[in-house]
């Protein structure tokens, strides 16, 4: 069973409740994971906030002591990291392995966590008077992230979290829990005082006990956008700062001057690379009307050579999460045909190298589709790419601007003066030129605009760190002869 991790230490909790964890490449069930009851959040909430005032009173230089050996222990056994990932979630080993790697960058940005919290020093801002400002932690911070990235997404927050001195609490997906107990015992072996980082599982009971618990100062959330909405709404109606990234339906723009060869290596890769479950996956391809033909070519003739089977065999992409998400998707492939789009390429008979009652769907290619489809008006978050066929840039754009979602999007082009325009018209939160699934460096901030993004503040970077931090401003005098007198008057600067 995976159990909790609260005060430094599995722990079964008091739940009744369990939930069923798959190998996605078999089908089979291979674990239970606790879920959380009411007593249960209010045992990790409270070892979090017993730890937080010596942490917080941790120096910087132990503190980044602890973060440093952090690193060196997640870099030594990222391969591990990576099988469990594998096995819960079914994505191929290579990409577990890259989502490691991306949140290892976020703990290298934590490293550095002394120069980010640098305030700012006014000497004699009034005569005599220094003026400076600090950041300091919030306290117990409550973290929830969602199936598809279960190492990566909770470390674009809790190392700079942590590193700025708060104590966490996380609430990962019950779909793959074992990342994050994995990832809490290499806290431990880095010295990280027991408290500090904490894994609630569980399921609607586990958040809102976060999101409602006066102790918890702050939410991150990660997840689809009707919940991300929940989340924020409940967490902010109870006083908490509240970041909460939601789902996403990312376009990829292909204008007729592009190497049309760049743009179909693109297009598959950000189609079907995690099969389709990325947030920053690209499912509409915005293709202008007079290359789609030559440009459908070249991505059915990579797609031809992909094998689709169990993550640990050296395929290209991996099952679904679960039987439920595979027939969800597949219901929505069969809806495309239903509502008139040219199926191309029919995942739903794809022969998988492994199991045969994995959770398999193949690459999907649907050409002629329209926006009033379910298809593209729908995330789908499985392998299927929707072409939309536009006359030009105005007609694409157009297209793009009018999506609900805001996530990422990218444009194919040689033509620089299309592609600055495109940066500056798209009402979009992260931008590829060229690139295909533009999640920003660590040192940048992650995060969709329109219903990609409740709150406004985006994941890691300095963004991140403001999030994590509260300012404070200190206006100082130190007595000498000159110091003053009675004045009743609003305090002037001289
Ligand atoms: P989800 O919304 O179902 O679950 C996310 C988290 O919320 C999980 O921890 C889950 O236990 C919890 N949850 C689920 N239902 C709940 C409810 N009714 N009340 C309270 N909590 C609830 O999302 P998922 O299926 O795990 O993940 C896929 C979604 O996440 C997709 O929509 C994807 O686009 C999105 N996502 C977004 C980003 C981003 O950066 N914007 C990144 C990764 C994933």
């Amino acid at each position: 069973m995976v159990e909790h991790w609260i005060g430094g230490a599995p722990t079964a909790g008091s739940g009744d409740r369990f939930a069923d964890v798959y190998d996605p490449a078999t089908g089979r069930v291979t674990k239970n994971v606790a879920l959380a009851a009411p007593a249960d959040v209010e045992a990790a909430v409270a070892a979090a906030r017993a730890a937080f005032p010596a942490w917080r009173d941790t120096s910087l230089a132990r503190r980044t002591t602890v973060l440093f050996k952090f690193r060196e222990l997640l870099n030594a056994r990222k391969g591990e990291l990576a099988e469990i990932i594998t096995a819960e979630h079914g994505k191929v080993l290579s990409d577990a392995l890259g989502e490691v790697s991306r949140g290892q960058e976020v703990v290298e940005l934590a490293c550095g966590i002394n120069h980010l919290l640098k305030g700012g020093f006014s000497e004699n801002a009034s005569t005599k008077v220094d003026v400076y400002s600090v950041r300091q932690p919030l306290g117990v911070v409550g973290i929830i992230s969602p199936f598809n990235f279960p190492a990566m997404v909770p470390m674009w927050f809790f190392p700079v979290a942590i590193a700025a001195g708060n104590t966490v609490v996380l609430k990962p997906s019950e779909k793959d829990p074992s990342a994050a107990n994995f990832i809490a015992q290499l806290w431990k072996d880095a010295g990280l005082p027991d408290g500090v980082f904490n894994v609630l599982h569980g399921d609607k009971v586990a958040v809102d006990g976060l999101l409602t618990h006066p102790d918890v100062a702050s939410i991150s959330f990660v997840g689809s956008t009707p919940i991300a909405q929940y989340v924020y709404e409940t967490g902010t109606a109870h006083g908490k700062r509240v970041q909460a990234l939601g789902g996403a339906k990312n376009h990829m723009l292909v204008l007729p001057d592009a190497d049309l060869d760049l743009a179909a290596d693109a297009a598959v890769n950000a189609g079907f690379g995690s099969a389709g479950e990325r947030c920053m996956a690209v499912s509409a391809l915005v293709v202008v009307d007079s290359i789609a033909d030559e440009l459908i070519a070249k991505i059915k003739e990579r797609v031809a050579t992909l094998r689709t089977g169990d993550g640990r065999r050296g395929c290209d992409m991996g099952p679904l999460v679960t039987g439920a998400h595979r027939d969800k998707v597949t219901g929505y492939v069969d809806a495309g045909v239903r509502e008139g789009a040219e199926l191309v390429i029919d995942g739903r008979e794809v022969v998988p190298d492994g199991d045969a009652d994995g959770f398999w769907l193949g690459p999907t290619l649907f050409d002629k589709v329209s926006t009033d489809m379910s298809i593209y008006t729908d995330e789908i978050f499985g392998p299927v790419l929707s072409v939309l066929r536009v006359d030009g840039y105005d007609d694409g754009m157009e297209m793009i601007n009018a999506n609900r979602y805001g996530n990422g999007v990218a444009i194919f082009t040689n033509d620089g003066g299309a592609a600055r325009r495109f940066r500056n018209e798209v009402q979009v939160g992260m931008i590829g030129i060229n690139v295909p699934v533009p999640v920003p460096v660590a040192y940048y901030s992650f995060g969709g605009w329109k219903a990609s993004l409740f709150g406004d503040t985006h994941a890691h970077g300095t963004e991140g760190v403001h999030f994590f931090t509260r300012g404070k401003v200190v206006t100082e005098r130190w007595l000498d002869p000159s110091h003053g007198g009675l004045n009743l008057g609003f305090p002037q600067n001289s």
